[in-house]
């Protein structure tokens, strides 16, 4: 059950992600909590990268569920369940044209549509179309549940566009009832999706959603013709509205920060790749993101150049940033990171703290990347 104050920032629950034949995530689950640091490593092409871009959804998950801050970005248990009810149901088939004991199945096909059925009501939880307090089942199947909180929610929108109008015609601020209009919306879009057997955020969520999310890249991917204070102050200004004065602001003590306020004026081209990189960094954080995704961050980076980088990633994460760090470097994932996860055959083959992580391996194929790593 989520407790709104306990609930992970963002939970991952059999996340798959196939490109094609080529089943790339068979599985992940995880829960990163606010403030956590985890360093991601694994063998080259073992998803690393596609397990962080399916958290903004620039990758559409095939299957799974991620929840961010309470709220459901992509879910997609049904086809999970329903697939195995299916099996089971297809084995009983079979058994019965033999003659056999079919006992067995029916116990099994019981057993799984209660999981159906506890998956359906957790997922009403999260979505808080119930009381997290509310222990008692509600009645009715879950189609009919959905329906009805579907009429409901119409209902609340129609309601609150006229207080709006209302509002409106006495001069007040309309700001709160609209953004109840969003959250009632976002919310019929996920009921109605959830019919369908796949929950996901509307586009308009899934960008807000990012604008949350931080991403720093190996190649820093910042826009050539523009200044590094443009840089910055492009997305908050544009996306989140901040005024210009307050996001060039912004930017330059956040600049400060990383020793480049005087560049502020000259364009990427100018800078090193690690100055390059802490302006990425920056960049990320003018957002006020709640957790930012790291790349391979200092992977295109000349050698001398990955301490200073190092260090502003280590800052950020003394100063409480939630981060998710895929990186080579071992020495960072040892000093900096609190949980160290290992990704290879499109699951987490293991994850601890830091030192039994690199003192007592358990996992063979972990045991073997190390030796070749370290
Ligand atoms: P890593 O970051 O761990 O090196 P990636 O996540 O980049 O691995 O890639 C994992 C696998 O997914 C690779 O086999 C890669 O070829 C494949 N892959 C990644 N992105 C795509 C895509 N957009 N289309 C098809 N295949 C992809
Ligand atoms: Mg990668």
């Amino acid at each position: 059950m989520i407790e709104n104050n306990q609930a992970p920032l963002i939970r991952v629950k059999e996340l798959k992600k196939d490109f094609g034949e080529n089943k790339v995530l068979r599985g992940v689950n995880i829960d990163i909590n606010k403030g956590d640091v985890v360093a991601v490593i694994g063998p080259s092409g073992c998803g690393k990268s596609t397990f962080l871009r399916c958290l903004n959804l620039l990758e559409e998950p095939t299957s799974g569920e991620i929840v961010f801050n309470n709220n459901v970005i992509f879910r997609d248990h049904k086809t999970a369940t329903k697939n195995k009810i299916k099996q089971v149901k297809k084995q009983m088939r079979e058994a019965k044209h033999k003659g056999e004991n079919v006992e067995e199945y029916k116990e099994k096909l019981i057993m799984l549509n209660d999981v159906l059925e506890a998956e359906n009501w957790e997922f009403l939880r999260t979505l808080r179309l119930v009381d997290n307090d509310e222990m008692e089942k509600p009645q009715g199947d879950v189609n009919a549940i959905f329906k009805k909180y579907q009429a409901e929610t119409k209902v609340k929108i129609k309601e609150t566009k006229k207080q709006i109008r209302i509002a409106e015609s006495k001069g007040e601020d309309i700001t709160p009832y609209k953004e109840q209009i969003e959250k009632l919306k976002s919310d019929y879009v996920l009921q109605k999706s959830e019919e369908r057997g796949i929950a996901r955020a509307s586009k308009k969520n899934i960008n807000k959603h990012r604008q949350k999310i931080g991403m720093v890249f190996q190649q820093f991917n910042l826009f050539p013709h523009m200044t590094i204070l443009k840089n910055i102050t492009l997305a908050p200004t544009k996306l989140k509205k901040m005024p210009k004065a307050q996001a060039k602001a912004l930017a330059l003590d956040l600049l400060d920060k990383v020793g480049l306020k005087d560049r502020a004026n000259d364009y990427p081209s100018a800078l090193s790749g690690g100055q390059k990189q802490r302006v990425a960094i920056v960049r990320s954080l003018a957002m006020e993101p709640d957790v930012i995704l790291f790349d391979e961050p200092t992977s295109a980076l000349d050698p001398e150049m990955v301490g200073e980088v190092l260090n502003v990633m280590t800052e950020l994460a003394k100063s409480g940033m939630t981060m998710v760090v895929v990186t080579h470097e071992m020495g960072f994932a040892r000093e900096v990171a609190n949980r160290v996860i290992f990704i290879d055959e499109g699951v987490i083959k293991e994850e601890n703290n830091p030192k039994d992580f690199f003192e007592y391996p358990q996992n063979p194929r972990l045991v073997d990347f190390l030796s070749k790593v370290l």
